[in-house]
């Protein structure tokens, strides 16, 4: 499942690509994903009309309330309709210096602005660096993205944290194996 940052690059370059000119032949090779209208109601109605914008369906919120369930959870729920996924939760934690098991309502207002604030620049790092080829991802061009490079403890478990040295611990969380600092992150 791609996250916001491989989303938006692709429809960064889809944008550039396609707004102004007309579909002149529309071929549904995943059916599936068309749920309404049928998927040949669908190419007919898009066959000669013109690309006039390209969007994601989803965007980035975070309302982390006073639940007493695991952050890490809450993010994931937070994730079907943000974008955000297993890598950049871990990344967001990590870079807030808050521990993935935390339960929410023991945040404080601190913690959670600085949450907060970790996810965007998260985020936007690596919409920048064109998203994080760690499976197949590739953008519209078929290259891939530069943030796994960037990545401080997705994928790193083992390996000291590039902060504190701590070597990174690698738990189960909400179903997900999941990365953090035992040294920064509390
Ligand atoms: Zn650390």
């Amino acid at each position: 499942m791609p996250e916001l940052p491989e989303v938006e690059t692709v429809a960064r370059d889809l944008r550039d690509a396609l707004l102004g000119r007309r579909f002149e032949r529309v071929e549904a090779t995943h059916p599936k994903i068309v749920r309404f209208p049928a998927p040949e109601v669908f190419c007919q109605h898009l066959m000669g009309r013109r690309v006039d914008a390209v969007d994601r369906w989803g965007k980035f919120i975070i309302v982390l309330g006073n639940t007493r369930r695991q952050l890490k959870a809450v993010l994931f729920d937070q994730a079907r309709v943000a974008g955000l996924g297993n890598i950049y939760i871990d990344e967001a934690c990590h870079r807030a210096g808050v521990r993935p098991q935390r339960r929410c309502h023991r945040l404080t207002p601190a913690q959670r602005r600085t949450l907060h604030d970790a996810i965007q620049s998260v985020l936007t790092e690596a919409v920048r660096n064109r998203g994080s080829s760690v499976d197949n991802y590739r953008d519209v061009w078929n290259a891939k993205g530069r943030h796994q490079e960037a990545l401080q403890v997705y994928g790193r478990a083992g390996q000291p944290c590039l902060r504190c040295g701590a070597v990174l611990r690698k738990v189960t969380l909400a179903q997900r194996t999941t990365v953090f600092c035992p040294g920064c992150q509390r």
